[in-house]
């Protein structure tokens, strides 16, 4: 198959919208996987992803069709991941971009369109979802021509459930996508957007060939590191990995370089033919992931140090946007500072080390990526809240703020606009897409988004007003470091930097939470919030003697056993700090807003 004969291509859509099921009926349809109503989100391979419904990984599969090439590739939907949308999209020549019939244009479906027309990608219009009764067909496709300018006739109907429309539209991806623009005459170059590690065949990259062509045997260079590889394997990704002797120009697929350390696998880097490795210019990269949210992550037990580390290390070659720096605290020991996307990416990263690795890990108070003007004329990043400076040294704070999308039916104007501004946010624009249908930016800083806006967006529109958010820098703040002190001992694992403003609600909402979660011990505890040495907020966890074999009467031992037992597990989650037990997830509910 030439290039002209191959398609490169994605779906985008927000999350729901039906990007698994449709990625599911056009493996049926060009017979990749042989049809079955068991075939669900065939291309989230992670336990994480199906329980719960979101793609994170993109995935990639190649599909053969009459007498074509297509390469798929599946990206995630959820507002956290937009850095692996736009990874992803670097490999592709068009989008199908799926708006739900139900829901209509949301958030997250603007966001990526934005990002597909800025690539200068083809996108084709889907509406999907038209199997439903309470469908409004009509109604989704003023909007999407509204809203980013497409004729009305060319906007696909389909139900990627039942598969309806489907045919029709793969043959629009064959006909309006354009094949990829490499040259095959011209030297080797791959760009590396994906990869992952296999326990028994070491890092698994997923490249597109952009230049020339790649065989088993070839001797390569990585552009950015000028390491040398043999590429010991290569095939493509149907979405199991078929080996193949070579790969040429526009197609996608893995490779093998006998990659063994996680970091040698950089996401946008330019692989070429050693002979050539003077000659070549690197294609141009990807943009880095950013992480937004920074946390301390530890072992619940110093022992298991060594293990998390590895598991830390194995994870992030799966997903090179977390950032990793070592850490100490004086309360939890050895660990490390971890940067992610946003709190749900977290919340994935942690339950993939527990399931897929086995872990158990501490999670500190997350906070955003502060900086300070310093007097000398310097700028301190401050990622951890230990590193946080005397303030006579400082000239100014500032925050990172972002750019916020909402789009949402008009009743819930009102609501989410006092939100925002509560939220300390500054409005930008403010325009009826539709009749009753609302796109609302705003500028909000970053530590008033990031830990539960979302689920208040959602609760205040019963989930009908969805929102997104891209990066816009950083701005003058006032901020000052909250200590917590258990019966009189600062936990510096629960030091957080907050607005000067909020610190006093901050404090008492703290102390408060704190209260209940903090098993009751013994003794009394005295939780207290301060700032700067003076305190804030005080609260106190009464005595209380917990004996739970007491439940049991008579002389039941094997019940007696299994609550003993009950017991020791349940311990697993508690972290001994000074005298006082806290629970793995005091750390986290502590910054929720209530
Ligand atoms: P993704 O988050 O975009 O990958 O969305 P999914 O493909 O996981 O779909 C979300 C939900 O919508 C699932 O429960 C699907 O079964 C359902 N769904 C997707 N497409 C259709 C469709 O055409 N008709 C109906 N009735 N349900 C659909
Ligand atoms: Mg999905």
């Amino acid at each position: 198959i030439g290039t002209d004969n191959i398609r490169n291509f994605g779906i985008v859509a927000h999350v729901d919208h039906g990007k698994s099921t449709l990625a599911d009926r056009l493996l049926e349809l060009t017979g990749t996987v042989r049809a079955s109503p068991d075939n669900k989100q065939l291309l989230d391979r992670l336990p994480v992803e199906r329980e719960r419904g979101i793609t994170v990984k993109a995935q990639t599969a190649t599909m053969l069709y009459s007498n074509h090439m297509l390469n798929l590739i599946d990206t995630p939907g959820h507002v956290d991941f937009s850095y692996e949308v736009s990874r992803s999209l670097s490999a592709c020549d068009g989008v199908i971009l799926l708006v739900d019939a139900r829901q209509g244009v949301k958030a997250q479906t603007v966001a990526n369109y934005l990002l597909a027309a800025d690539a200068g990608l083809t996108v084709i219009p889907a509406v999907n979802k038209i199997d439903l009764h309470n469908a409004d067909v009509p109604e989704t496709i003023s909007q999407m021509c509204v809203g980013f300018g497409f004729e009305e006739d060319e906007i696909h109907k389909i139900s990627a459930k039942l598969g309806t429309g489907v045919p029709d539209l793969l043959n629009t991806v064959i006909s309006n996508i354009p094949p990829p623009a490499g040259r095959p005459d011209s030297p080797l170059r791959l760009l590396l957007f994906d990869s992952w590690y296999d326990k028994y065949r070491g890092v698994v990259c997923v490249v597109t060939v952009r230049d020339g062509k790649v065989s088993r045997g070839d001797l390569v260079t990585s552009i950015h590191s000028s390491k040398k590889y043999e590429v010991a394997d290569l095939g493509l990704l149907r979405p199991q990995q078929v080996p193949q002797n070579s790969l040429s120009t526009g197609q996608v697929g893995y490779v093998i370089l006998g990659m063994k350390d996680s970091r040698e696998a950089l996401i946008g880097d330019t692989i070429c033919h050693t002979k050539c490795y003077s000659k070549v210019e690197p294609l141009p990269g990807l943009k880095p992931a950013k992480p937004m949210v920074f946390a301390g992550v530890y072992p619940m037990d110093q022992s298991e140090y060594t293990g998390l580390r590895a598991s830390i290390e194995r994870l992030i070659l799966n997903d090179s946007s977390v950032s990793s720096q070592r850490d100490t605290s004086v309360a939890l020991g050895q660990g490390w500072r971890l940067g992610f996307l946003g709190l749900l990416h977290m919340d994935v990263f942690i339950q993939r080390l527990e399931e897929e690795f086995n872990a158990s890990v501490l999670l500190t108070t997350p906070s955003v990526p502060y900086q300070a003007l310093m007097r000398d004329g310097s700028i301190l990043q401050i990622l951890n809240p230990s590193h946080f400076p005397d303030k006579n040294k400082v000239t100014e704070f500032r925050e990172p703020i972002v750019k916020g999308t909402l789009i949402f039916p008009d009743q819930y104007l009102g609501k989410l606009l006092a939100l925002c501004e509560e939220r300390r946010g500054d409005q930008q624009q403010l325009v009826y897409l539709t009749s009753s249908r609302v796109m609302l930016k705003y500028i909000l800083p970053l530590s008033e988004v990031v830990f539960d806006f979302f689920d208040q967006v959602k609760s205040i529109s019963s989930g009908y007003a969805s929102f997104d958010y891209e990066d816009a820098g950083y701005q003058k703040t006032k901020l000052v470091k909250l200590d917590i002190l258990l019966n009189g001992q600062q936990v510096d694992a629960l030091s957080c930097v907050v607005h000067a403003d909020s610190a006093y609600s901050i404090g008492r909402s703290i102390c408060s939470k704190l209260k209940d979660t903090i098993r009751r011990q013994l003794f009394e505890v005295a939780v207290q919030a301060a700032v700067g040495g003076r305190v804030i907020a005080r609260e106190s966890v009464k005595a209380l003697r917990k004996d739970v074999t007491a439940k049991c009467y008579g002389g039941d031992i094997t019940r007696k056993m299994k609550l003993l037992r009950q017991q020791r597990e349940g311990k697993k989650r508690l972290k001994r700090i000074g005298n006082v037990e806290l629970d793995r997830d005091a750390f986290l509910s502590v910054l929720k807003k209530d």
